[in-house]
């Protein structure tokens, strides 16, 4: 077995995979495969119904709000977003925290003005923006709240006098989050949620069909709530996979437990980079992702070795994002401690190799 700290698609839990793989021999003993059933049939309408409700049970989605499942990635609700809640000659405010941001952000302009409140690009992304003032005349507030490629993560959300956007693609289901505070929560599953090729949407009602643009169908998150997801075909199989993973976080407490978990496995690799000499943090201490841990080494020429080792020990994943360089372990979910402890482990025995 494999130690997978892949940034995205990421781990799943091994159960899952097994139930997955199953499920494509035959699904639910009706001796057709996921893969081939319609989407229509009850045993699906089943699948995508509990999918549903473990995300307002998992993340205590308040009434008022509509749970989708879409396709096109995080990406398509860079544009989805403003298209459906910009108003032309309306403006949406943002901070940029990273290239996804910057992305959804430039996806915004086609729709309206933009105004960046805060950015930390200056310092290539290794903090999280603080100061800034959210302005009471803009269509909503966009964020994200896990920074994938940087390690970096909004611990406290801003109040916002606006409806507050984010992006969860990363962090989705690590932590308990107060789903009232926002309007439009979404998340691409493949990081921290399912396989990819869905994408998750939840959406308040009240703050749809205020634009006065016409929208496509596929596009317009009417069409979808009053679809049920099922306006056109839905991603059946990836769907069924979030099930499943949504399913596992439920049997293993939820996400106040998971987030224990994932508290506790970042705490102690941040703690081995601290105490490590031949390893450092890239990100302000305040502002460190408990998804996806970024650290570099002192010395450049200690890069590849340590990569060969890692792969020796079965640890895979774990180079850095190409903008940022060195390392980043994501420790999502599924990913287990004792994952993280051969890590730690292999960072030892390279810096005794290497005295
Ligand atoms: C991976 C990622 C994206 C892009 O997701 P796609 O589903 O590939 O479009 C966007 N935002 C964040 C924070 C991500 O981590």
């Amino acid at each position: 077995m494999k130690h997978n700290f892949g940034a995205g698609p990421g781990i799943l839990p091994h159960e899952v995979l097994k139930q997955a793989a199953a499920g494509v021999i035959d699904f639910n003993g009706t001796g057709l495969s996921i893969l081939e059933i319609s989407h229509r049939a009850p045993e699906f309408e089943a699948v995508l119904n509990e999918a549903v409700k473990l995300v307002k049970e998992l993340f205590e989605v308040p009434e008022g709000y509509s749970v989708l499942f879409l396709q096109g990635g995080a990406s398509m609700q860079f544009a989805m977003a403003p298209y459906n809640l910009l108003p032309e000659g309306g403006k949406a405010a943002y901070v940029e925290s990273g290239v996804w941001a910057n992305k959804a952000l430039k996806e915004a302009k086609n729709f309206g003005e933009v105004q960046v409140v805060a950015t930390s690009k200056e310092s290539n992304f290794t903090y999280i923006p603080k100061d800034f003032t959210i302005p009471a005349d803009a269509a909503y507030f966009h964020i994200t709240s896990n920074n994938t490629i940087y390690g970096t993560q909004m611990h406290a959300f801003p109040k916002s006098p606006v409806p507050l956007v984010c992006d969860m693609s990363s962090d989705i289901f690590s932590r308990k989050v107060n789903v009232a505070d926002f309007g439009l929560i979404y998340a691409g599953a493949q990081k921290n949620m399912g396989p990819a090729g869905v994408t998750l949407v939840i959406v308040k009602d009240d703050i749809l069909g205020k634009t006065g643009r016409k929208i496509p169908a596929m596009l317009n998150y009417q069409t979808q709530i009053e679809g049920g997801s099922m306006y056109n075909t839905p991603p059946v199989f990836a769907i069924y996979v979030s099930m499943l993973t949504l399913n596992w976080l439920k049997s293993k407490g939820g996400v106040e437990a998971i987030e224990k978990e994932n508290k506790a496995k970042s705490a102690v690799l941040y703690e081995e980079i601290e105490r490590n000499p031949l390893f450092k943090p890239v990100c302000a201490t305040e502002d460190r992702s408990d998804m996806n841990v970024t650290f570099v080494v002192n010395n450049p020429e200690h890069e590849k070795p340590f990569l060969k080792l890692c792969d020796e020990k079965g640890i895979v994943g774990i180079k850095g994002h190409r903008s940022v360089g060195g390392f980043r372990a994501s420790i999502y979910n599924a990913l287990p401690i004792t994952s993280v402890y051969v890590l730690i482990d292999t960072m030892r025995e390279f810096a005794e190799k290497n005295k």
